[in-house]
């Protein structure tokens, strides 16, 4: 077990790559748990293992329209100038069994999700009958319909037996739909870790104090929250710590011992007010890598303490803010049993160019809006908010590349 000492010496030389990195990171993630949840309370979570249907759905053949279960046949000629007439024998409201089966020359009043009475293949749209000025108890229908016409089949969405979703789903609107229609009350999720969110500097101070001379506000922590909990993480915020190794050791050992994992900001690169990474190593901690080829955010550490995971993030805004979405958000939705943890791609057009004149993997912040017009949000460099403000995306820009305006362009978006 190398702390993280040996572990600088060997990768000083060297930064590894962003995928390389994701990998090394999502080996060592483990889910933090299930639990069960009411069907209500478990949006946004990850599914922890297959769903299978216990019923039909539809659970029976049923109408799809408010009108008059027929036998197709005796309509087949039916017209607005050739009415047939049929005797009305009952009627099913939704809900309700049917009595009276449909034999020759006879129909049910029906209505949408009446259970179609036996005897019944189709359904004559009450807009195709007139029931006024018709013999008592008769219906004329001015319209043919073909067998089966305005009929849901029962299984025809889903089939006893038949899986409705599987493990690392993520619970969508759309998702618990489904699962309640097939009656799942409660289902079987991903517990949500928490998430220690530590800042170093002895410059930092909390926004709604006063600042003294040389102090600067601390962002960190307040962007760090917001965007775990757009990832389904608990966070748990705690107080700065300024540049002092006894001072982050105390912080850090409490995180750990409190938390399922934790991310630092600052304090992380070669200065010599720099001492997360010492911290963590006198903690015990293990690092697995350092430094990591991309911009912003290349002093980057990644490591274990007692089980649980640390991910030491640069300090400057933006590259705290790149880093956890690029390298902690997939180890964040991994933990809760996610299958999918890539930022989501939108694909839109460039409407002006990007260009990376450096040697470094550049991830530019830009705006993508509803058109897919897509933008730079300003200027890049990584201690400037306004543009991240203004992002919703981020564009992987390789060395030396430019793209040109009007053309295709992928966005990881966040907002
Ligand atoms: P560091 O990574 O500690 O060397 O910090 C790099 C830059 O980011 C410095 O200008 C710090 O003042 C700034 N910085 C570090 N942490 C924070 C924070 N939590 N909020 C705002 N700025 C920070
Ligand atoms: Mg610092």
């Amino acid at each position: 077990m190398g702390g993280f000492g040996s572990a600088i010496a060997q990768s000083h030389a060297s930064m590894i790559e962003l995928e390389t990195a994701i990998d090394r990171i999502l080996a060592l993630v483990r889910c933090v748990g299930v639990e069960r949840l009411r069907l209500a309370e478990a949006h946004g979570r990850y599914l922890s293992g297959t769903l299978i249907s216990e019923v039909d759905l539809p659970a029976f053949d049923n109408s799809a329209m408010d009108g008059f279960a027929v036998r197709a046949g005796d309509v087949s000629q039916a017209s607005r100038e050739n009415p047939v007439l049929l005797k009305l024998i009952g009627r099913v409201a939704a809900g309700e069994t049917p009595a009276t089966p449909v034999s020759v020359g006879t129909c049910v009043r029906v209505f949408t999700g009446s259970p179609l009475p036996e005897g019944s293949d189709a359904v004559v749209m009450q807009e195709d009958t007139q029931s006024e000025g018709q013999a008592k108890g008769c219906v004329a229908v001015l319209d043919c319909v073909r067998p089966w016409e305005n009929i849901r089949f029962r299984a025809e969405d889903v089939r006893l037996g038949g899986q409705v979703a599987d493990a690392g789903d993520l619970v969508t609107p759309g998702k618990i739909a489904l699962l309640a229609a097939v009656g799942f009350g409660e289902i079987m999720v991903g517990r949500q870790p928490v998430l220690g969110i530590i800042a170093t500097g002895s410059e930092l101070c909390l926004a709604g104090e006063p600042l003294s001379p040389g102090q600067i506000y601390e962002s960190n922590r307040f962007a760090l929250a917001a965007l775990s909990q757009r990832c389904g993480v608990k966070p748990r915020v705690y107080p700065i710590v300024p540049d002092n190794l006894v001072a982050i050791k105390a912080a850090l050992s409490i995180a750990i011992a409190e938390c399922d994992v934790v991310v630092t900001a600052g304090g992380v690169s070669v200065g010599e007010f720099d001492f997360v990474k010492s911290a963590f190593a006198e903690l015990g901690g293990e690092l697995d890598f350092w430094r990591v080829a991309i911009k912003p955010g290349k002093p980057f550490a990644f490591g274990r303490c007692d089980g649980k995971l640390l991910f030491g993030l640069p300090g400057n805004p933006v590259s705290a803010f790149v880093t956890f979405l690029t390298l902690v958000r997939p180890a964040l939705l991994r933990m809760q049993g996610a299958r999918d943890v890539d930022l989501p791609v939108r694909h839109g057009i460039l409407v002006e160019p990007l260009l990376n004149h450096g040697d470094r993997r550049h991830f530019v912040r830009v705006q993508i809006d509803s058109r897919g017009e897509v933008r730079s949000a300003g200027t890049q460099a990584s201690h400037l908010l306004k543009s991240l403000s203004l992002a919703n995306g981020l564009v992987d820009l390789a060395p030396g590349a430019a793209l040109s305006t009007g053309g295709p362009v992928r966005v990881g978006v966040w907002d």
